[in-house]
């Protein structure tokens, strides 16, 4: 038996008893299901996803109703998720689905990849458990149990590692029962192949990987060079009104958190000062600056000051909100609103939340 033959063979074998087949995406699949799925499975782990999946799914079942909701509700869908970009990618995938392709998504992988947030292992996901075409993938465990295997050195964010690792992943693939296989590697790398302690003696693969043999299975795949993460200072001008409301804004597209609401933000506290000052008429000096939150992102950290200032009630400086321009608006604490916010946002107002609680009738 060929050494292709023999991995795909062995992760069959292997998944018909340990694979997993009640994940709420392997019922009922179809394009619309899968394609949700990987791509809140990117970065977040399965047991994460379920719960936003399942609420997703209620609120919008088809890709259709994905297209005609608000951006507003699907990133609130979203919110606890992160890497935001991943849900405006979504809905503007899911429109351009609908306007160019009639709302059924293309069955190839040219037509997949050139739809908005849809790279070629989301690609070949959803060809391969969707629709049965033989395609590759290569997620994050994928890589790493081929990494494994094939003893391929290197950080597979480099194109030399990625090229060598697709390589592998294309040869590997059969010609049938693809959707099987796919899910059974993905598996493996999920409950076997796993990144601090794979379980080797229970592995299928066992037999021809070299990292095992090597007892190197901690060295592959290599990490990614280490540099140091910078700090960003940020001011967020936090305007509370009774009897327990909040500004916040709609941020543009672009950055990290692009089209969630937040407090409005500055690169300094004189500046949002200014702002407040400015936009409603309160006086710099009632406003005052609270202890700052940090929150860490993948390529730097924040460090945010909150620049407090509280409007009174029924004054007219509390109506005096350009929203159209700013993109403000007031929202009540209780509940939290149902839009996008970004989660130490969330943290933020459940705190501010508690310093204004709900009064009773
Ligand atoms: S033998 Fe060990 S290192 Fe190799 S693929 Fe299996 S679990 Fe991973």
């Amino acid at each position: 038996m060929s050494e292709k033959d023999h991995i795909a063979g062995a992760l069959l074998e292997w998944f018909e008893q340990h694979g997993r087949k009640d994940l709420p995406w392997q019922t009922n699949r179809t394009p619309y299901r899968v394609w949700i799925s990987e791509i809140m499975l990117q970065q977040t782990q399965v047991s994460t996803v379920i719960p936003f999946y399942e609420r997703f799914m209620t609120q919008l079942p088809t890709v259709e109703e994905l297209a005609a909701a608000t951006e507003d509700s699907v990133l609130h869908l979203w919110t606890g998720l992160g890497y935001y970009a991943r849900a405006r990618n979504l809905h503007r995938c899911a429109k351009q689905v609908c306007a160019s392709h009639k709302g059924v998504f293309p069955s190839d992988r040219a037509g997949l990849e050139a739809l908005p947030g849809i790279g070629r292992s989301t690609a070949g996901a959803i060809l391969s458990l969707a629709m049965d075409t033989r395609a590759p993938i290569l997620d994050g465990n994928v890589k790493r149990v081929l990494a494994r295997y094939h003893a391929v050195a290197g950080w597979p964010g480099q194109r030399v590692v990625s090229d060598t690792l697709w390589s592998h992943a294309e040869n590997h693939t059969p010609q049938k029962r693809v959707a099987d296989y796919t899910q059974a590697i993905m598996d493996l790398g999920a409950t076997c192949c796993t990144r601090s302690r794979p379980i080797c003696e229970q592995c299928p693969l066992k037999r021809g990987c070299a990292a095992c043999a090597q007892g190197r299975q901690s060295d592959f795949p290599g990490r990614k060079p280490r540099k140091p993460i910078p700090l960003k200072q940020r001011w967020l001008a936090v305007v509370t009104r009774p009897p327990g409301e909040v500004l916040l804004q709609k941020r543009s597209d672009s950055g990290i958190w692009g089209g969630l609401w937040a407090p409005p933000e500055f690169e300094t506290a004189s500046t949002a000062e200014a702002w407040i000052a400015n936009t409603l008429s309160l006086k710099a000096e009632r406003c005052r600056i609270d202890e700052p939150f940090h929150h860490t992102f993948t390529h730097f950290k924040l460090e945010a000051h909150l620049v407090r200032a509280q409007c009174a009630a029924n004054h007219p400086e509390t109506i005096d909100v350009k929203s159209d321009v700013d993109h403000l608006q007031w929202f009540a604490f209780h509940p939290l609103p149902s839009v996008g916010l970004p989660a130490p946002i969330v943290r933020l107002l459940a705190r501010l939340g508690n310093e204004n609680p709900q009064r009773s009738n």
